[in-house]
């Protein structure tokens, strides 16, 4: 199956879920969007209202932070990467998603990054780096501890780095932490070789151990 088509079939799944006691709120799941081949995955909480309402992530004031960030640092288009949350239905007054939700919720987004395989993960804020790092096997300390350092991983495709940075709506709620989220933003371009800078340092992925095996090399001109 295509990745496309795979990740229809996941959204389907979500769309009927009743796994947790979030689907009994929820106006719309959320499954997530973006490129199926996307080279850089980017994962959120939870939906908020605007996502409930509209089915779509990070469409409310923390995805303009969101997409101006990929647009400005990345000189990427929103459609070019894919956008998702640990948990895909909206807690009630967006409360912090409790654990018995995550554990509900995590097997969709597992199998969208073992569909798309991006060779970056950008976690957003302390749950899904705290998911992510679990699944690693490393421990979370706390967000201001973990962001911006880039961690090396295997999740079962091949080689894969995370980059933990803030969650955009604290980068709104608290202007002083801007400046972090945008660091963070220009490693990610480092290590994707986006940087704008002229004389570009090499790529991470320059050392990673050749392409790996997704069939994609010639058409996943994306990020070139
Ligand atoms: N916050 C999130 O974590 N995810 C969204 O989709 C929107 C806001
Ligand atoms: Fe299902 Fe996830 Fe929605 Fe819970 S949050 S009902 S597990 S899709």
């Amino acid at each position: 199956m295509s990745e496309a088509s795979e990740l229809d079939e996941i959204a389907r799944e979500i769309r009927s879920c009743t796994k947790c006691r979030l689907h009994m709120n929820r106006t719309n799941a959320v499954p997530g969007e973006g490129n199926p081949k996307a080279e850089v995955m980017f994962i959120g909480e939870a939906p908020g209202e605007n996502e409930d309402l509209q089915g779509r992530p990070f469409v409310g004031a923390a995805g303009k932070v969101l997409t101006e960030a990929i647009e400005n640092f990345l000189g990427l288009k929103r459609s070019d990467v894919f956008i998702t949350n640990v948990v895909k239905c909206r807690p009630p007054n967006n409360r912090d998603p409790q654990d018995d939700e995550v554990l509900a919720c995590s097997p969709y987004l597992d199998r969208q990054i073992q569909t798309i395989k991006p060779k970056a993960i950008v976690t957003l804020g302390r749950h899904s780096t705290r998911y992510i790092m679990e699944k690693m096997g490393k421990q979370f300390r706390s967000i201001l501890a973990e962001r911006g350092k880039p961690i090396k991983a295997d999740l079962g495709y091949g080689e894969v780095i995370v980059l933990p940075t803030l969650h955009p709506a604290a980068v709104l709620y608290n202007p002083n932490l801007r400046k972090y989220f945008e660091d963070d933003f220009r490693t990610l371009a480092r290590l994707l070789g986006r940087e704008k800078d002229k004389d570009k340092r090499p790529s991470i992925f320059d050392f990673l151990n050749g392409p790996r095996a997704r069939g994609k090399e010639g058409d996943s001109n994306v990020l070139k």
